[in-house]
């Protein structure tokens, strides 16, 4: 979607706010002789920026607001790396509630919801950015933060939480506990909502059936605010993204072309009202498409579709581009197989050769060796390489609280 009128002159004000800051965007600017925009193509001028621009400016570099204005810090922890640290204002901290409460309204829930939310709190935005939008919509918010099933189940259960917070991954824990532990008749839970990362079908449908709720997937990243800037609505036809504070674009992640709506790229952000630190044309490394036209639920924001995964977990075997979301596939195919699984690559130095191992879990009823050859035949058959597949059982690999990571390129080391 082309960017509007009035998402440029906000943009304009950003970039003229950004000059006045002295802060790190605004030497950038400076040197590439950037002082404002007033059409699109002005705009497409401007260059991207992504996490290694946040890290050079490490600690508060990105600042754009006097120190009295900060009123709190969120971190997004990385894999590899410094952290990046994200000032908020007021405006900036009630601008995201604001959208988060949107996100719950959209997913219907109401004042009346109780609200269980299992993300951390701290340095992470996650927990406190649901926290923000269940208060903002007048829900009462029963903050768990992760891990301690057992409290987590007891609470579930005593204060008939109706609404569960979570990543997909832990709600999957939860649902795989609950099923164990024979506690569905105990459950009010009736929706899902789930800290967006590229997940299957499976476990999607697995999760929906065990809990019996509906789910939404919710989008956000640290550095754009945190979750809560957008969510799929009942209709299920993508994420409904808030352009009145984002202005969103899809570009090729190597060439950094721009893609009309419905093409596949990397996902571009643009805050258009942040204070504390705007970002404009930030790389999220996030893969998905802008799906054209307009949702049946009769909402005007723009919508994405489903993360495809990111575009620094995609691997290259044999000179063959891979995506985690085809290995899901994969399994997905194969009897008794979870939808957890890990991902190592190697070097053998004595065939001088890259070798892909998966791990993927399966259920005690099947054969494990048959069923890893299962993996490997229909793997081959789709990637035109071949794994060394081990199999485990269920529940051995990790689920995590945050965002699992599942490739594991051992290469460098
Ligand atoms: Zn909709």
């Amino acid at each position: 979607m082309k960017i509007s009128e009035k998402q440029l002159e906000a943009v304009d004000r950003q970039i003229k706010r950004i000059l006045k800051s002295g802060n790190y965007y605004s030497g950038v600017y400076k040197k590439a002789g950037i002082s404002g925009v007033s059409s699109p193509e002005d705009f497409e001028k401007i260059p991207f920026t992504d996490k290694a621009d946040l890290r050079n400016a490490y600690p508060l570099g990105i600042q754009a607001v006097p120190d009295e204005e900060v009123v709190r810090i969120h971190s997004s922890s990385g894999t590899t790396g410094k952290p990046v640290i994200i000032p908020y204002t007021a405006k900036d901290v009630e601008d995201w509630a604001l959208m988060f409460a949107r996100c719950f309204e959209i997913a219907g829930v109401t004042a009346k919801d109780r609200i269980q939310i299992t993300p951390g709190y701290g340095l992470w935005t996650a927990g406190i950015g649901f926290q923000a939008g269940c208060e903002k919509l007048g829900a009462m918010a029963i903050p768990m933060g992760p891990g301690n099933t057992e409290k987590q189940l007891q609470m579930m259960i005593d204060l008939e939480s109706t609404v569960i917070c979570a990543t997909s991954s832990y709600a999957l824990l939860l649902a795989e506990e609950i099923n164990k532990r024979g506690l569905k008749d105990k459950i009010k839970l009736k929706k899902g909502v789930i800290g967006s990362e590229r997940w299957s079908d499976a476990k999607r449908n697995y999760i929906a059936k065990e809990l019996g709720i509906e789910l939404y997937d919710i989008y956000g990243l640290t550095e754009i605010y945190g979750p809560g800037i957008g969510i799929n609505c009942p209709d299920q036809q993508g994420m409904h993204i808030f352009d009145d504070y984002l202005y969103t674009e899809i570009i090729n992640p190597d060439t950094g072309e721009v893609l009309p709506d419905g093409e596949k790229g990397e996902i571009v952000i643009t805050t258009l009202v942040k204070e504390g630190a705007p970002l404009i044309r930030f790389r999220t490394h996030d893969l998905s498409r802008m799906i054209p036209g307009d949702c049946s639920c009769g909402r005007h924001y723009p919508r994405l579709d489903t993360i495809l995964g990111r575009s620094d977990d995609m691997f290259k075997v044999h000179g063959v581009n891979i995506f985690p979301s085809q290995v899901e596939e994969v399994l997905s195919l194969v009897d008794g197989v979870s939808s957890e699984y890990k991902i190592d690559i190697a070097h053998d130095d004595n065939k001088n050769r890259d070798i892909i191992m998966i791990t993927a879990e399966a259920e005690g009823r099947v054969d494990f060796v048959k069923t890893g050859e299962s993996i490997k035949k229909i793997f081959k058959s789709k990637m035109n390489v071949t794994p060394n597949v081990t199999i485990v059982s269920l529940n051995t690999l990790p689920r995590s609280e945050k965002k699992t990571q599942r490739v594991f390129d051992h290469r460098e080391d």
